[in-house]
Formats: C-alpha cells, sequence, structure tokens
C-alpha cells in the first residue's frame, strides 16, 4: 500500500481515533495519579544520553555481565547479520513462538526463519493478526488497529479458529495458542531494557504472551536495539513505566525480569543498524511508546504507511533514516511540534526533521 491507497482507507483513520480517544485521557490520568512519572521520565533520558555519549563502554559492560551468567551474546552490526545469527541459532524445521519486537521487524525476522523451514508463530493477538493477514503493523504497540471485528473473523478463519464476538474469538485464540507454546523449541522476544550492571531484560506486556514465550521453551532468543541498554535495574523499571504510562496503561498487566536460567539457552542478540554512528542521535532516546504516533496528524491520515519499511509516524521518519537512510516523506510532516510536546523523553522530532530536509536539498541543489 503506498500513501495514496493509505489515504483513501477510512478503517486506518477510524482505528487510529479511536485508539487514541480511548488511550489520551487515560494518558493524561496516569500523569496526574502518579506525577513522580514524569520525574522517572527525566531520569532516564539522563542516563539513556549518558549511555548514548559511550556505547562502546556499556555494550561491552552488558555482554560480559550476560556472558558471565552464562548466556551466549551476538553483537549484529546490520539486519543481514542479525538474520543470519538467528538463522545459526534457530535451524531448520524447528516451532519458533515470538513475542512481538520491533527489532525483529526491522530485520524482517520472521520472514527469514520461515524461509529457512521453521513454523514461526506471532503471539502477541494483534501481532498474529498482522501476521496472518499478510500485512505489517500500523501501530508500534496496536498493531491491527485498522482491522474491524468482521475483519478480525475473516482473517482468523485461515488457521480454523471461529467465534461469534471479540470475546469469543480471543478465547480460541488463546487455546490455539497454548498448543503452540507447549510444542514450540525456540522463543524470542525483544526487549524493552536492558540492565548492564545485572543483564536483566525487562519486557511489559498486557496478554501474558510474552513470559509463556520466553519461559517454557528449551532456547530462548532475545533481540535489543543497542539503545536499550541503561546503567541500572532501577533506570531499568522507570523506564518500562513511563512507556506503559505514556502509552496509556499503567501500572503494565504483566512486568517480566528475565535473566539466564538454568535448563535454558539464552542468545542475547545486540542490533547496531545504524545507531552508533547516526547524526540522529536524539532519536536513541526514544522508549517507544507510540504516543507521538497517535497524535501526529498525518500519521492519523496515513497511519503507518508514511515512514519507513517498518516504522512510520514521527518517531518513524527519523527512526528509518537510522536504520534504512534519509527520504523524502520527511517533507510530509507539518512541522506542528505536536510530537515533541507528548514525547516523554522530550524528543526533538521537528528539528531533526528539518535537517533531513535540508540534507535532502542539498543533495539535489549539487546535482543541478
Ligand atoms: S519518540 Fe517519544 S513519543 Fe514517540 S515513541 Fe519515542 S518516546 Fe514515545
Amino acid at each position: 500500500m503506498n500513501i495514496y491507497d493509505a489515504l483513501q482507507k477510512r478503517s486506518i483513520r477510524d482505528g487510529i481515533l479511536r485508539s487514541l480517544g480511548n488511550l489520551s485521557g487515560a494518558v493524561k490520568k496516569n500523569i496526574q495519579n502518579h506525577p513522580y512519572l514524569l520525574n522517572f521520565a527525566e531520569d532516564v533520558r539522563r542516563a539513556k544520553l549518558e549511555v548514548a555519549e559511550n556505547y562502546d563502554f556499556w555494550i561491552d559492560k552488558a555482554i560480559s555481565v550476560l556472558e558471565s551468567q552464562g548466556a551466549w551474546v551476538y553483537y549484529a552490526n546490520d539486519a543481514r547479520e542479525a538474520r543470519k545469527i538467528a538463522g545459526r541459532i534457530v535451524g531448520k524445521e524447528k516451532v519458533v513462538v515470538k513475542a512481538k519486537s520491533m527489532v525483529s521487524e526491522e530485520i524482517h525476522l520472521r520472514e527469514y526463519l520461515e524461509k529457512l523451514g521453521n513454523e514461526v508463530w506471532e503471539t502477541d493477538l494483534g501481532e498474529l493478526i498482522v501476521q496472518l493477514a499478510n500485512d505489517r503493523p500500523m501501530h508500534m504497540i496496536i498493531p491491527a488497529l485498522h482491522y474491524s471485528e468482521d475483519d478480525v473473523r475473516l482473517i482468523l478463519r485461515k488457521i480454523g479458529i471461529e467465534g461469534k464476538n471479540a470475546k469469543e474469538m480471543t478465547e480460541n485464540v488463546r487455546k490455539f495458542m497454548r498448543e503452540k507454546f507447549l510444542k514450540a523449541d525456540v522463543g524470542m522476544s525483544g526487549c524493552n531494557a536492558l540492565s548492564a550492571k545485572t543483564g536483566r531484560i525487562f519486557l511489559i506486556e498486557n496478554e501474558g504472551n510474552i513470559r509463556l514465550s520466553t519461559s517454557l521453551t528449551k532456547t530462548y532468543l532475545v533481540f535489543t536495539g543497542i539503545e536499550k541498554i541503561l546503567p541500572s535495574d532501577e533506570l531499568c523499571l522507570k523506564s518500562v513505566f513511563v512507556q506503559a504510562a505514556f502509552f496509556g496503561t499503567f501500572p503494565p498487566a504483566y512486568l517480566n525480569v528475565n535473566k539466564k536460567v538454568k535448563d535454558q539457552e539464552m542468545h542475547v542478540i545486540f542490533l547496531d543498524n545504524g545507531r552508533k554512528s547516526t547524526r540522529f542521535k536524539e532519536q536513541l532516546l526514544c522508549i517507544r511508546c507510540g504516543r507521538c504516533q497517535l497524535e501526529c496528524p498525518v500519521f492519523q491520515l496515513a497511519g503507518n504507511i508514511w515512514g519507513g519499511d517498518v516504522y512510520g509516524g514521527p518517531m518513524g521518519i527519523i527512526w528509518s533514516a537510522i536504520t534504512e537512510g534519509i527520504t523524502e516523506n520527511c517533507f510530509l510532516s507539518t512541522l506542528c511540534g505536536k510530537c515533541r510536546e507528548v514525547c516523554p523523553m522530550k524528543i526533538d522530532m521537528p528539528r531533526m526533521i528539518r535537517e533531513m530536509r535540508g540534507l535532502i536539498l542539498s543533495r539535489y541543489r549539487a546535482e543541478i
């Protein structure tokens, strides 16, 4: 789908506005009821800036802690390397259960593992719908927001799941997934925050699928962008609380704190993919709460189709520049500043989008 098709799709606009209506009041309430979250956000911003000043130091520290606990650790310079490492770990003809992870979307992992002959299941309900529809997530946290109940009924029928209403369909998906969890060989997750002090992986969720994906299998594989490293467990906790609150669900239903455990093989892949060398360093402070997307007037019209292959919306314009390169999509921003206003990390996205426009224009001028 291109941006012109997206503009014609009412379901995208309706889904985004419905989610915005449900969540924006909740974000305000979270901050009113728990004002300390704003201090947490400041602490996390400061710590992320400190880590971004010296990634090599913090990556080495995180790697040596994880290795000392018996985890296998890898560093992937780009998406291709990350896919290859994952392919070697998983092998062929395995059943893989996967928690939702934007980093795995970034490296197109599921498609790669399927090509190797594996059976890969997204375990987050929205992400499973997107997988079965052969689509891409419309929002980082609410990937299937553009589908109606009737659409979902048709999509789930592909794997034999029926249901009179959303509740019944969800219940039947739960039963279906339970079987997959029990027979899976490999479990996978992303990472919301990683403590360089203890090697602990922090993950929040509302469905309980992450804890099943990461604890039942003999092999557990974690993907993390290097920007998820924080110096301590305390800062990781603060980061995931702020992420949940600014998305609109606080406290999150589940908080997972994962580490290498006996009888489970744990592999951790750190992904660079343009992060260390980018000129748009400020975007690496992002905690992926998805707030700026829902509030953005352009995203409200075109959804995730405005941006790059994986990341959409205002944050996506910059994340895509980091991982894929700059595109003319930056000229579609209104530069209204709403993204910066609502961002818990106070990331100045309009400034970076303006900088991108300047770079593209000077490239054109040089060609004339
Ligand atoms: S840029 Fe800010 S508002 Fe947008 S997803 Fe990242 S942290 Fe959230």
